[in-house]
């Protein structure tokens, strides 16, 4: 069931500590102290009666109040305020007066009235009734009042309203997080069955499903879980209803908030939170908390302090990995944080012990997609002409979120006609309502570009089989995978050192893409620019580091000092080195060609597959080119992918101890295959 925070007992015995909201009440005095000394700006001064009628013969008085218990106001012309607040006449205010007892209503009158007639007195007379105290107060109360009103109003609608009643629920819970809390076994309880697909990220969840169900099982063994695990994958892929299940699956507490939830205008809110967060969760553990949209809040802090950056982001992050450290990883929290974009989180976040595993929760292929439907055709009412087959046929692109609004947009569309039963029409009209919605912001492919991304992954793949070295391929898909249109993968072997002719055949099969766009569509796309960018990045390593070209053999010009920004070699060197990369690209951008054009058949073939199935395994590629002649590698050879990924980090200038990366680039090609 779903429960908001606030509603929750706060752990008894909790000092109050300070936090965020003590200094706002400190500033709030202080507006309210500020507020008081000026509106008693005018000062007044009590004086005999008789000191009253010299000031009136003196000509210092230009107005007179007589109340009815024969209190007298005077106010002092501006030009004898000297002479009547002598010490501090620079502090009397705008209008200063006297205040004095007069003997009696008629004494005054009959005083004034005479001064006038010697023209000692030109002021004005005015008799007014005593205001009672109640009154005053309430004058003096009122405008506080509204301010405080105003204040609490502010506050309760920076923090989302709702909650607690009174101050409680405002102003004090700024600095609460904002978590939802879905208690376990509430009712809309959600497991593996609800999701569809995502075959792989169900598998690699489930470790945390068992530690969950069964922590002493690990414990006693002294084994350690992880903390962490980052869903990364666009939008709408179910990231969000993947932790929910494995929450579902092992039967604990959900506390579920976006990263953007810690951010807030004040500063200091969003460490305050994360903290929150982490002692409510400690209260339910085991438990899962899971972060949408990490990377609001885990973006790259700023490299240099001098660069600025934003504070409040940084110390939301660092309280975060604080957490995270803090708790022991048998403590029974774990956190699942979902993104789109891992480029850009910050390295601490990846480290070990942290978000060290990531979990790829990619768009659905043709069969995801008909599981999908299967899913969200439950609840619908359909008659037999729908065909859970043709519809995933007519979605490619689509996410699991658009395929639900597919199922839902069909029904009311059903039900506008007024019909019983929702048929496959509306599921047409439904589909093509929702991409003339989609085209613009997500990746629906056109048919034209499926075959374009066809022909390029059919590039890589081919000339992946087709040449001793490169890596063995496990997969390849044209379904949209983050930024990149289409994706292959290649099982790494374990290799501590690579050879210049794997370095090369990688090259060659990375430029395969784009090879086979000029050879077979005549033109080109800008689908290969990740391609590209690898191609590029690993011919300057291979040049600049690795001492493996032609004209600059054996030098290595690696520079790991991360403050100085001098080029260790001269200007000259520096033109050699482009036009050695220039080289090297262009004579394997060649050989992609050449091998393309001599297996031009197998290539169309592979490419249809890809267009009819849109995923296809090692064993389809076999069946094309045969299999591969070329014994197993020896164990010696060193990644590609490794040194490319050493050769970026280098380029980065990043600190980064050197058992640590070691470790993470195994422990990351341990679970994931390489990506293309
Ligand atoms: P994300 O967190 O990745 O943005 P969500 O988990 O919020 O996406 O998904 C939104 C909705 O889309 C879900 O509530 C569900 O109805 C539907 N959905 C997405 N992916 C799947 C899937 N694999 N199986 C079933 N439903 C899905
Ligand atoms: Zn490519």
């Amino acid at each position: 069931m779903e429960k908001k925070n606030e509603k929750q007992q706060a752990p008894k015995g909790n000092m109050p500590k300070f936090n965020l909201s003590w200094l706002y009440m400190i500033i709030a005095m202080m507006l309210i102290g500020l507020w008081m000394t000026n509106e008693a700006g005018n000062t007044s001064r009590e004086i005999s009666y008789d000191e009253f009628q010299q000031h009136v013969r003196n000509g210092y008085i230009n107005k007179v109040i007589g109340y009815d218990d024969n209190t007298v106001e005077a106010f002092i012309k501006p030009e004898h305020v000297k002479d009547v607040f002598k010490n501090d006449s620079n502090r009397v205010g705008r209008s200063p007066f006297v205040i004095t007892e007069a003997p009696a209503r008629e004494n005054l009158g009959n005083f004034l009235e005479k001064e006038r007639e010697l023209s000692h007195f030109d002021g004005s007379i005015n008799y007014k009734r005593k205001q009672n105290f109640w009154g005053a107060l309430f004058w003096q109360i009122f405008p506080i009042a509204l301010i405080i009103g105003f204040w609490i109003f502010i506050s309760r609608r920076m923090s989302g309203g709702g909650g607690g009643g009174g101050l409680g629920g405002g102003i004090f819970s700024v600095g609460k997080s904002k978590a939802q809390l879905f208690e376990k076994g509430g009712a809309t309880r959600v497991t593996f069955k609800d999701v569809a697909g995502l075959a792989e990220a169900k598998q690699e969840v489930e470790e945390i499903v068992e530690f969950l169900k069964e922590p002493q099982k690990y414990t006693d063994l002294g084994g350690k879980i992880p903390k962490g695990a980052l869903l990364v994958g666009p939008p709408g892929t179910g990231k969000t209803l993947l932790a929910k299940a494995v929450a579902g699956e092992a039967n604990v507490p959900f506390f579920s908030l976006a990263g953007s939830d810690f951010v807030e205008m004040f500063v200091g809110v969003g460490a305050s939170r994360v903290r929150d967060l982490f002692r409510q969760a400690k209260e339910k553990a085991p438990c899962i908390i899971f972060i949408d949209e990490i990377d609001a809040v885990g973006r790259a802090r700023a490299k240099a302090a001098a660069m600025g950056g934003n504070d409040e982001r940084e110390n939301t992050l660092n309280q975060l990995l604080t957490e995270m450290d803090g708790f022991g990883s048998n403590s029974g929290i774990i956190i699942l944080a979902a993104t789109n974009r891992v480029d850009v989180l910050d390295k601490a976040l990846l480290r070990a012990g942290r978000f060290d595993r990531q979990i790829h929760v990619d768009l659905p292929d043709l069969n995801e997609r008909k599981e999908v439907f299967g899913v969200h055709l439950r609840p619908i009412k359909i008659d037999s002409s729908v065909e859970i087959d043709l519809l995933a046929r007519q979605t490619p692109g689509f996410s699991g979120a658009d395929i639900a609004n597919v199922c839902n947009e069909a029904a009311l569309i059903a039900a506008r006609h007024g019909k019983k039963y929702v048929s496959k029409q509306d599921f047409l009209d439904a589909v093509d309502r929702i991409v003339g919605g989609l085209e613009k912001k997500t990746k629906i492919t056109t048919e034209a570009e499926r075959r374009s991304i066809a022909i390029h992954e059919a590039g890589h793949a081919s000339i992946s089989w087709l040449l001793e070295h490169a890596n063995p391929l496990i997969k390849v898909t044209i379904v949209p995978r983050g930024r990149a249109l289409g994706a292959a993968w290649y099982l790494p072997e374990e290799r501590q050192i690579t050879t210049k002719e794997q370095m090369l055949d990688e090259m060659c099969a990375t430029l395969g893409g784009r090879a086979a766009e000029d050879l077979f569509l005549g033109r080109i796309s800008t689908g290969a620019m990740n391609d590209l960018e690898r191609v590029t990045k690993q011919a300057y390593g291979m040049t600049a580091y690795l001492g493996m070209s032609d004209a600059l053999p054996n030098l290595c010009y690696y520079n790991n000092d991360e403050y100085s920004f001098n080029r260790p070699y001269s200007e000259k060197t520096a033109e050699l080195i482009d036009a050695e990369v220039k080289k090297m690209v262009n004579e394997q951008y060649e050989r992609a060609k050449q091998i393309l054009s001599d297996n031009k058949e197998g290539h169309n073939r592979l490419a249809q597959l890809l267009i009819e199935k849109e995923v296809i395994f090692a064993e389809d590629v076999e069946a094309i080119f045969g299999p591969r002649p070329w014994a197993s590698r020896s164990a010696e050879v060193m990644d590609a992918n490794k040194i490319s990924a050493e050769l970026k980090r280098a380029e980065e200038q990043q600190e980064e101890r050197a058992e640590e990366t070691e470790k993470e680039i195994k422990e990351k090609e341990e679970s994931n295959a390489t990506k293309e």
